[in-house]
């Protein structure tokens, strides 16, 4: 008596057990046998859930499979569990207000909402955005200058997800980054963590001569299709999607988990099972860390049933993958686990239809990517406009160059900057009569249009100024070793060094013809920083992991190394042969 209805459903749950009590409530789930913390739950006559599964019970129900064989959860699928990442906006709100960063667990939830302490590397945050295809508008990439200048550290590096991160922002100013990038129409949630990660596709969609398809759209559908689906975010680890239209810079596709690639069915091959016209060839389970490039699964795809399918791939995946063991989380292993045909057959019961196998003769790539099509100036697909790829020093830019190139696209281009996997940007839309100053304009910014063999390809992770992971100076050493061959070794062709901190190879390191994996390395009684060199790996139509050449050097032995190296390959090539394959 007296009792309003809530009250009397909460009771009337708490009678039923502690789960349904809780879930009324809004609380964590602690068994997981009801629903996900902060699930919906509608309640049947005697308190019990029914109804279709919620979302969030997809990622419940893969936590109790994979505790019902009596593993136990992973720290970090425990704390997903106890607290829904997703819904920490007061907590993180109350630490700001406090001046404290997370611990613990919560340095993991936290990146649910693009959110990094990165300590000890910095004591601070790194806040990754999401730009699905690396593309932002002149006014926002203004407004990301903005927060870097008055919440981070003056600076924004572009990743190798053709994606933003700003750094060395405080614990006061945590929350008012979240909401000035909402302001510019940029989420940064799921940019992190068990998630999905920036969706990726050729950076010069729309405008390039050669592709077969823009995927820019493609790429946008999917980002919102993540952002409109809770069970999206329950992942049991990172997870990559790439579109790959044909177009002259590739999206490295074959380095993701789903990678969609673009091809072409002509008139004269088509069959019962496929008309003309383009489609997109779907490979599954790349991560190169993991020395994996994704596989093909003979399915082709019309571009309209890319984004379901992957969405049902993810849904098996939700399911399907390991909760228990961080290091074998990853699609791979699902698909190295079961094989290629019981994964597919999973996605087509999800899907509720079969998918389309075409034999491997009936379509054809485009003409494949050209290696200095991410620097200097190319013309479009639109007759006498141009694009300008902008070199930025292994992806940094300060507020100020932000600003001036946000100026450029404005003033000379239609306001479109275009980020690319290989840490540059692209301004496009340029006239031809406008070339000479947009060059200038750059040029003026400390920044270059133009770049060396060595510098164009030149890719390092955040290293140890800002990743607690990291064993050297990526950037840094990077830097000095362009500086270095540079005056030494002259190319007719891009080399792509890639310089990562740590075997979690953020700059795929296993995919550059030459990649340097740092390591600490006894000098003497000291330790200090060095690298793991490989040798001959690839990506696309080069496709190979790089192999293990050199241990443990030290930085100061790598330049003169990779100098003998490149000497050796001038000296000793056959005609056209690539690096990768000497
Ligand atoms: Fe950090 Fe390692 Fe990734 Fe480099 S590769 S950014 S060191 S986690």
């Amino acid at each position: 008596n007296g009792l309003t209805e809530a009250q009397k459903t909460f009771l009337q749950g708490f009678a039923m057990g502690t789960d349904v009590a809780r879930a009324v409530r809004g609380l964590p789930i602690l068994s997981g046998s009801a629903a996900a913390p902060g699930a919906v739950v509608t309640l049947g006559p005697k308190g019990t859930a029914v109804g279709p599964p919620s979302p969030e019970r997809l990622q419940v129900e893969a936590q109790d499979r994979a505790v019902s064989g009596g593993k136990v959860l992973c720290k970090e699928e425990a704390a997903k569990r106890a607290k829904d990442p997703l819904t920490m906006y007061d907590e993180i709100q109350a630490n700001a207000r406090a001046g404290l960063f997370p611990k613990d667990t919560n340095v993991f939830l936290y990146k649910y909402s693009g959110l990094f302490f990165v300590a000890p590397a910095q004591n601070a945050f790194m806040c990754r955005l999401r730009l699905p295809g690396g593309v932002i508008k002149a006014w926002q990439f203004r407004g990301v200058a903005g927060i870097a200048r008055e919440l981070g550290g003056g600076y924004a590096d572009v990743t190798t997800r053709a994606n933003l991160q700003v750094r060395e922002i405080g614990p006061h100013d945590a929350p008012a980054v979240l909401t000035t990038l909402t302001e510019l129409g940029i989420v940064a949630r799921g940019s992190g963590a068990d998630n999905i990660r920036n969706v990726t596709c050729n950076p010069t969609s729309g405008i390039d001569p050669q592709e077969l398809i823009e995927t820019l759209p493609l790429a946008k559908e999917m980002h919102h299709y993540i952002l409109n689906h809770r069970e999206m975010y329950g992942l049991p680890r990172k997870f990559n999607i790439a579109f790959d239209g044909g177009g002259r810079i590739s999206s490295l596709d074959d380095t993701n988990d789903i990678g969609f690639k673009a091809v072409n069915v002509r008139e004269d091959s088509a069959a019962d099972e496929v008309s003309p016209g383009v489609y997109f060839r779907l490979t599954l389970g790349g991560i190169t860390g993991h020395k994996d490039f994704a596989r093909d699964t003979g399915v082709l795809l019309r571009p309209e049933e890319c984004v379901p399918v992957a969405a049902a791939i993810v849904r098996v995946f939700i399911r399907s993958g390991d909760r228990t063991d961080r290091k074998k989380a990853r699609l791979k292993y699902v698909l190295d686990d079961w094989g290629f045909d019981k994964f597919l057959a999973e996605v087509e019961t999800e899907l509720g239809k079969p998918l389309r196998k075409v034999s491997s003769d009936r379509w054809e790539l485009s003409g494949g990517d050209d290696r200095w099509g991410h620097v200097g100036v190319h013309p479009q697909k639109q007759h006498g406009r141009f694009y300008v790829g902008v070199v930025l020093p292994v992806g940094r830019m300060t507020a100020d160059q932000m600003d001036g190139l946000a100026d450029i696209a404005e003033r000379f281009g239609r306001g479109t900057i275009r980020l690319t996997v290989w840490q540059n940007l692209l301004i496009s839309d340029v006239k031809e009569g406008d070339l000479p100053a947009v060059k200038n304009a750059i040029e003026a910014l400390g920044l270059g249009w133009d770049a060396s063999s060595v510098r164009s390809g030149l890719v390092a992770c955040t290293g140890n100024a800002g990743c607690k992971f990291a064993a050297s100076d990526t950037k840094g050493h990077a830097m000095i070793l362009a500086r270095y061959l540079e005056s030494r070794v002259n190319l007719d062709q891009p080399i792509n060094i890639h310089l990562t901190g740590c075997h979690h190879s953020c700059a795929q390191h296993y995919i550059g013809d030459l990649g340097l994996e740092a390591t600490k390395v006894e000098v003497g009684d000291d330790l200090v920083e060095g690298y793991h060199l490989c040798v001959g790996g690839g990506y696309g139509t080069e496709q190979g992991i790089g192999r293990r050449l050199f241990d443990a050097m030290p930085f100061d032995a790598i330049p003169p190394a990779v100098e003998r190296l490149l000497k050796a390959y001038q000296a000793h090539r056959l005609p056209n042969e690539s690096f990768s394959s000497f």
